[in-house]
């Protein structure tokens, strides 16, 4: 297995243990120099009713210092059949990543075989 994929296997399995919530669980791995620094969970989907929840993504940046950590982000999610769906950020989170973080590039799952990735620097420069 590659290390993309072997990273977005852990993402999956954190995902998999998010016991906030069952429809939307998704996990994200904040990895440099092939050493595991943070990873952080979505809370759960009531939290909607208050009008904020936390990402994954976002999640992971709660410990300030990582935003200076140009590292790579690995994001998984499981619904709720147990099954590897897409979890490509949303736009408030690839905005807070490319803004706000050092993150180099966002791995993310299509299913249990596919991922995709988006090279934050190239959007940075592209601003
Ligand atoms: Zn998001």
């Amino acid at each position: 297995m590659c290390r993309i994929k072997r990273r977005l296997q852990l993402a999956t399995e954190i995902a998999d243990s998010n016991p906030t919530t069952k429809q939307y669980r998704l996990a994200a791995v904040l990895f440099k120099g092939g050493v595991l620094l943070k990873a952080g969970q979505n809370t759960e989907k009531a939290a909607y009713t208050t009008g904020y929840t936390l990402h994954a993504e976002r999640a992971v940046f709660r410990d300030e210092t990582l935003k200076e950590t140009a590292g790579l982000l690995y994001v998984s999610r499981v619904r709720s059949r147990g099954d590897v769906s897409v979890s490509r950020p949303c736009e408030e989170c690839l905005g807070f990543l490319v803004e706000e973080t050092k993150v180099i590039r966002v791995y993310f799952t299509i299913n249990s075989e596919h991922h995709g990735s988006i090279n934050l620097r190239a959007l940075r420069r592209s601003k």
